[in-house]
């Protein structure tokens, strides 16, 4: 069963709440009812791969897994190295081990028989070299290698038995064919079973089908950086003519990044400026309930948390629709914030609701709020999956007569039953676990609902820009007061025994410990297993005082388990990554986390985040399997060294850096072709600017340029965006 990972990515997937604005995801059919067409110059580069010569089902498949199947997705394979045959050495001269082009005269031809090779014996001025052919076509040999004639031969220079050797050179050819072989031939990256070979000439094909577009980059722009069209810049990528021409900033590279960073600013401009344009409404408290609850509160509120709010306020207090986003680290109070913008609404009249991607923060939001809420004498709801019948009828009803001010919930609120009579604010915690059309459902439920999307996770600033564009986002950095911080520690596994023992001696002293289990990719159940033995290891260790927490239980046996931990007598509690985000337990001050190497870095700062939350000092174990990989190794020792969220986030952004596919993917970053943001951050930014200018003059792509920019969003892929121009 392929999991459906609770909380698994944090990072990413807080990442991935860029979707909701993300012009990619199917936003269309609830936005708007023009539909985007893509235009017809378009149509060869977005044939299947096997349009191509040479092409077949089988190599397709290989290329598949290069990414993509389009021969568009061909053009945009990065050279990542060169072969360059440049050097013509005489064969005394020829260097062993590398590439080398020789004038040869064929002497004289020995074919082989049984195991040995065919082998050609060809000479130059200086001496003698053998060409090696195992499995020969004998006639091709024959007639491509003439005794007595001369031929260009290129290929990797051996050294057997004294003897100097070629086995199955790159190129044989005739002197007058020579500007047959390219002086340098672009590597690229492979897959078992596709040889450079066939990969090159797709792609050499897929070039042949690039069209010419017309320029949609500010010609004098183009022309300052010393940027080549479209269509020449497409050629140069693939005939590079040095080592320079495949590094990121040689101009043909530069050109098509700034190609596609502009197609991904443009499509989230295009997005934002559809928002912008759905009306607000001006919704301004008085105060009287937040001085209630200000009052009530334990504390004081921190800096950051009232600057937040001040933004906040401004925006709900305008007629334009509010989207903002509350970013803040683990414990830094983002849900008082929140608890604050919803007063102000209520204030105004009208109602709020906090959506919690998860039961247990549901129930835990709803546990902050409901007292403080009734501080200022605020009824407020909950509604999950787990209201049924006629608890369920009775929300309902509070929230369609306006007697529930404020919500707290799941995705449990979207459903189409569910009537406000006066929504006015939407605050969605860790947003990525929703889709768009649901939170577009959400919007429809009022007239003009203001949205604050909560993230737990400090993106970088990079990473804001390409997923969210130019959106408006506060930010929590300061901890509230008393925060100690977290002694963090990396440990083998073998040295389970030594943890156990001291989790024994902290239990002693009253200490709660949370202890995580690692994540099988693959398999729920064996995380689950992993999970269960694990705690009936620790239950036979400590007793009844350990309780188990896990994605497959039922809400309510978690939150009776939540609940024993979090206030009642069970002092540890073993877990999958369900407490990842928002679990606020004071008193826990362990986490032992198992196979730590398995999760990601922004994962691992959640998790720690649980504790440092109360008076006393906390620890945090990372348990590893040993050997680890440097990167594994490094973040672990990032995590040793830093709590701030912020630089933890950019190291885990350096070290995911340059090519790493993978990470990326799972991440939940936006995938760039040909951006390579460790090193086009100059050119995202000119992205940004750009985008704003463009849409600034020319709002509808109507313009000649704004035609050519259709064009650009199409050919990166950005259909959607489209849709949301008037005329798409
Ligand atoms: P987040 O949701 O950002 O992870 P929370 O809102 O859950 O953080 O806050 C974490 C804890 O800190 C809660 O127990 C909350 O009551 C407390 N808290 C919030 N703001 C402050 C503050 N300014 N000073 C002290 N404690 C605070
Ligand atoms: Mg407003």
């Amino acid at each position: 069963m392929k999991v459906n990972r609770e909380f698994s990515v944090p990072y990413g997937c807080a990442l991935r709440c860029g979707l909701d604005f993300d012009p990619e995801s199917s936003v269309e059919t609830v936005f708007t009812s023009s539909s985007s067409v893509r235009p017809e110059v378009l149509f060869p580069l977005f044939a299947p791969v096997t349009s191509l010569p040479g092409v077949g089902p089988r190599m397709a498949t290989l290329i598949g897994k290069l990414g993509g199947t389009n021969v568009v997705d061909l053009l945009w394979q990065l050279p990542r190295d060169l072969i360059d045959r440049s050097m013509a050495p005489s064969i005394a001269e020829a260097p062993k081990g590398r590439i080398a082009t020789l004038s040869l005269i064929v002497d004289s031809h020995m074919p082989g028989h049984g195991k040995r090779p065919y082998r050609v014996r060809c000479a130059d001025d200086s001496g003698f070299v053998t060409l090696i052919f195992f499995h020969p076509r004998k006639d091709y040999l024959q007639r491509s290698l003439p005794e007595g004639q001369k031929r260009i031969v290129s290929g990797v220079i051996e050294e057997w038995n004294g003897e100097f050797q070629i086995t199955h050179p790159d190129y044989i050819l005739a002197e007058e064919d020579a500007e047959q072989m390219p002086r340098f031939e672009p590597v690229y990256g492979l897959t078992a079973g596709l040889t450079l070979k066939t990969l090159g000439k797709a792609i050499r094909e897929s070039i042949s089908r690039a069209p010419a577009l017309a320029e949609w980059q500010d010609a004098a722009y183009i022309a300052r950086q010393g940027w080549p069209g479209w269509q020449d810049a497409v050629k140069a990528l693939h005939t590079p003519q040095g080592y320079k021409d495949i590094e990121p900033m040689a101009p043909a590279r530069c050109r098509l990044a700034y190609d596609e960073l502009l197609a991904n600013q443009l499509a989230l401009g295009l997005v934002r400026q559809k928002m912008k344009k759905l009306p607000g409404r001006e919704i301004a408290g008085d105060g009287r309930l937040k001085s209630r609850v200000q009052a009530a509160l334990p504390f004081k509120m921190t800096g950051s948390q009232e600057t937040a709010l001040a933004e906040i306020f401004a925006d709900m207090a305008s007629d334009a629709r509010m989207l903002r986003l509350l970013q803040g680290d683990v414990g830094s109070g983002k849900t008082v914030v929140a608890l604050f913008a919803m007063l102000n609404a209520v204030e105004a009249g009208g109602q709020a609701v906090l959506m919690a991607p998860t039961e247990i923060l549901a129930r835990q939001h709803f546990a902050t709020i409901k007292p403080l809420a009734a501080s200022a004498g605020l009824n407020i709801a909950i509604l999950t999956g787990r209201e049924k019948g006629r608890a369920r009828a009775a929300v309902l009803e509070d929230l369609a007569n306006g007697t529930a001010p404020i919500a707290v919930g799941t995705h449990a609120l979207f459903q189409d039953d569910v009537a406000f009579q006066n929504l006015m604010l939407a605050v969605i915690d860790e947003q990525h676990r929703f889709g768009v059309h649901q939170r577009l459902t959400l919007a429809a439920k009022g007239r003009a609902v203001d949205t604050l999307v909560m993230t737990a996770t400090p993106i970088p600033r990079t990473l804001l820009l390409t997923s969210f564009g130019d959106m408006e986002a506060s930010q929590l950095t300061e901890k509230p007061a008393g925060r100690k911080p977290v002694d963090t520690r990396t440990l083998p596994l073998s040295r389970i025994e030594d943890v156990i023992a001291g989790v024994d001696r902290a239990l002693k002293t009253g200490a709660k410990v949370y202890w995580v289990c690692p994540l099988v990719e693959e398999s729920e159940v064996s995380d689950l297993a992993d999970a269960e033995a694990r705690y009936a290891d620790l239950k036979n260790r400590f007793g009844d005082t350990v309780e188990l927490v896990h994605g497959r239980m039922k809400g309510k046996e978690k939150d009776a388990a939540m609940a024993r931990f979090a206030g009642g007598p069970a002092n540890v509690l073993v877990a999958t990554t369900v407490i990842e985000v928002g679990v606020d337990v004071p008193a826990a001050t362990i986490m032992v986390i198992e196979h730590a190497e398995r999760f990601g870095l922004a994962q691992l700062h959640q998790l720690r985040g649980r504790i440092g939350r109360g008076e006393r000092a906390s620890s945090c174990l990372l348990l590893y399997a040993p050997p680890l990989t440097e990167t594994a190794r490094a973040r672990l020792s990032i995590l040793r060294e830093s709590d701030d969220g912020f630089r933890i986030a950019e190291e885990d952004l350096k070290l995911r850096g340059g090519g790493e596919i993978l990470g990326t993917r799972q991440s939940g970053f936006p995938e760039f072709r040909l951006a390579d943001l460790a090193v086009h951050q100059d050119l995202l930014e000119a992205a940004r600017d750009d985008t704003k200018l463009i849409l600034s003059r020319d709002p509808e792509l109507a313009d000649t340029r704004g035609q050519a920019l259709r064009v650009l969003l199409y050919l990166f892929e950005r259909d959607s965006a489209v849709a949301n121009l008037r005329s798409g």
